[in-house]
């Protein structure tokens, strides 16, 4: 069991447990545990480039100039995925800046879901009718250059030992809110004593029935589904789901099939999401990949996400016609429950927002 030391858990907050180390939490396939692993995270173009054997030029003025508009940061076991020497490499593509980052595209903005707009109290997030979103940290494990918050005014919404009280009254009030989803930043870079207390305050509000998870860690950092997450959850009241974060089919190993198993042992429902990305995934052959291979580690496909219009992105953008002919042609190759649903998010909508996929005459050619 884990122990609960309330008091504790409310003054440290956030920030330094992302380097406390606790008892219990070393993973069964790893000496360090994931803690030790995300502080050492390569945090510089620099480091990146010599990781991956590739040269300063013509990479480094770009990544340097990126890196000060959001931070690279990309932990080891994600590294160990990528091909050195490939500068195209579909993982090193997603946490790499590039110059085009730093170039000023119209229509591109910093807040593309008007997500200000939905805040109900201090990290309370609320845009649909019966699920709420707790934003429990701001943190990240790695920083993915096409993340539409990578502009999100965190600090503003960190939780603080009052907002708890404020959320939990919040959430009381509001019978027809019957799912609480923990996202981020990512939830799973804090540490399991805070979650769990979260979990169990929850668990005293009778409409609540399930407990959602939005996390890319048990991609990233395998090693963080350790046996003090596996405890909490297993122990939990709620029906688990875990929504991970996947975009291309070689960012699962063996090391991430093992954690989805072990999740999926204390009963957590696995399912993925991901963003549709120019040079990463735009290919229906690696998307049909992607869901094979995520349904043979348990996870089922969820959402592919429109691109969002984030300033600082828009090299990565696929059109909604492009990502609509995506969609079809992986419905002509896969069972319909291994193909995502195609959605946008638009501000002020009521749900996720389907884009239509069944008009395929677009002249586009997929591969
Ligand atoms: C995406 C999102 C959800 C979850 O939506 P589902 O369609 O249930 O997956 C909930 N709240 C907010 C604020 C969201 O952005
Ligand atoms: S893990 Fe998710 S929230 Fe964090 S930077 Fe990547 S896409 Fe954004």
């Amino acid at each position: 069991m884990i122990q609960r030391t309330p008091a504790r858990i409310e003054a440290r907050n956030e920030e330094p447990s992302l380097i406390a180390t606790e008892q219990g939490q070393r993973p069964h396939n790893s000496a360090k545990g994931w803690q030790q692993i995300l502080a050492e995270s390569v945090t510089c173009p620099e480091q990146l480039l010599g990781r991956l054997n590739l040269p300063a030029e013509p990479w480094l003025k770009g990544a340097s100039a990126g890196h000060q508009l959001f931070p690279v940061r990309v932990p080891e076991p994600f590294i160990r995925r990528m091909t050195p020497g490939d500068p195209n490499d579909p993982l090193l593509r997603q946490v790499l800046p590039l110059a085009e980052e730093s170039r000023h595209q119209a229509g591109y903005v910093r807040d593309p879901l008007q997500e200000n707009n939905a805040i109900q109290t201090t990290g309370l997030i609320r845009k649909y009718q019966s699920r709420s979103l707790l934003m429990v940290t701001g943190q990240c494990a790695i920083n993915c250059r096409y993340c539409f918050r990578r502009h999100f005014p965190y600090e503003s919404q960190r939780l603080g030992p009052d907002d708890r009280q404020q959320v939990l009254a919040t959430l009381k009030a509001a019978p027809e809110i019957n799912e609480v989803i923990f996202s981020g930043g990512d939830p799973l870079a804090v540490n399991d004593r805070l979650l769990a207390q979260w979990a169990e305050a929850l668990a005293g509000i009778p409409h609540i029935k399930r407990l959602r998870i939005h996390s890319r860690l048990p991609v990233v950092i395998p090693q963080r589904v350790c046996d003090a997450l596996l405890d909490w959850l297993g122990n939990s009241p709620f029906q688990k789901i875990l929504v991970v974060h996947v975009n291309h089919p070689a960012e699962l190993d063996s090391d991430t099939r093992k954690a989805f198993a072990r999740l999926r042992e204390v009963g957590v429902t696995l399912l993925n999401q991901s963003v549709i990305l120019k040079g990463v995934n735009d290919s229906a052959s690696i998307l049909a990949r992607l869901s094979e291979d995520l349904f043979d580690s348990g996870v089922m496909p969820y959402y592919l996400h429109a691109f969002d219009p984030v300033a600082g992105a828009h090299h990565f953008d696929v059109s909604d016609q492009a990502a609509a002919a995506l969609v079809r042609a992986l419905m002509t190759r896969l069972p319909g429950f291994l193909v995502p649903r195609l959605v946008r998010e638009l501000p002020g909508e009521t749900s996720k927002t389907p884009i239509f996929t069944g008009d395929n005459q677009a002249n586009i050619s997929v591969t």
